[in-house]
């Protein structure tokens, strides 16, 4: 940071990692070999970036800071395999400006300390793109999300978040991170979480998009009764009516709140509610 005149960007969520045993037991838990194309989010001072190349075919480095390129362009010096590209992870078409330049024919997989201020848009976004072979995230999150991806029904971490992540990988925490390896330090503790990505969906959906809406409403306003959540969502066109005659039909009380349905009793509700719904 000094040789370069650099100062960390709260705003972009920078906290560079300097532990390099951290650095390494990630990279290790991404499982790495020579076939996988990785596609790494915020390579910042480019810590994680090198080690990754060592081991993978390919390493893709997405950076939105355009004062970060040049220290980024210097690890080529030591790694023909690394591309740079200086964009917005969030306004890219990954599978269109990564995967088919980059990536063809090769495995994908993701591996990021993320900046924490968009960590769920950006791993929703690999999610929702369905990104061309790819096989597994690792990421590096505050311990409050990894814990809520995790989370069983019933609980209060449990949401949106757990069910739409579920819905395409198979999530689970791998370890702790403490603020110290960070510069500089967060205010928070971080896990690494893995996200083996679904080869197939765990359950049908008659519309992927009408799901979510779904979850949105019964997620929003958690105090209230599932019924009344999607009945008040008018996005959804249903009437409290419907949602009573759904969850009777899937033998469940009209009084639930949404919190205790598992992913697939969410699925079966927004396939009953697709059916029912006013505007078709
Ligand atoms: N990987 C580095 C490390 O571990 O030391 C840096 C991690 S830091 C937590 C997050 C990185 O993401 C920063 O380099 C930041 O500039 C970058 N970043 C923030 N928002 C971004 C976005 N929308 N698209 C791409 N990169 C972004």
């Amino acid at each position: 940071m000094k040789v370069y005149n650099i100062e960390p960007v709260k705003k972009l969520g920078q906290n560079f990692l300097h532990d390099y045993n951290i650095v390494e037991k990630i990279v290790l838990s991404a499982d790495i070999d020579k076939d996988d194309c990785v596609v790494e989010v915020g390579p910042g001072l480019g810590v994680m970036t090198s080690y990754l190349a060592e081991r993978a075919h390919k390493v893709v480095a997405v950076e939105i800071d355009r004062k970060l390129i040049p220290v980024l362009e210097r690890l080529k010096d030591d790694h023909d395999n690394i591309e740079i590209v200086n964009e917005d992870v969030l306004k890219i078409d990954i599978n269109k400006d990564i995967i088919e330049k980059y990536c063809s024919d090769k495995k994908v997989k993701v591996v990021a300390n993320l900046p924490y201020y968009i960590t769920t848009p950006i791993i929703m976004k690999f999610l929702e793109e369905n990104v061309s072979n790819l096989e597994s995230m690792t990421f590096l999150v505050q311990k409050e999300v990894a814990e809520r991806i995790c989370a069983k029904p019933g609980g209060k971490e449990y949401g949106m978040l757990t069910v739409a992540v579920n819905y395409f990988a198979c999530p689970r925490i791998l370890f702790k991170v403490s603020p110290s390896v960070f510069i500089p330090k967060p205010n928070v503790d971080s896990s690494v979480i893995r996200l083996d990505v679904r080869k197939e969906r765990p359950f049908h959906l008659k519309d992927q998009d009408y799901f979510f809406k779904v979850l949105k409403a019964a997620f929003a306003q958690r105090r209230k009764t599932l019924a009344n959540s999607l009945a008040n969502a008018p996005y959804l066109h249903v009437t409290r009516e419907d949602v009573y005659k759904a969850l009777e039909e899937m033998g469940k009380s009209i009084s639930i709140r949404g919190e205790v349905l598992s992913g697939e009793e969410f699925g079966t509700l927004s396939n009953i509610l697709y059916d029912k719904k006013i505007i078709q």
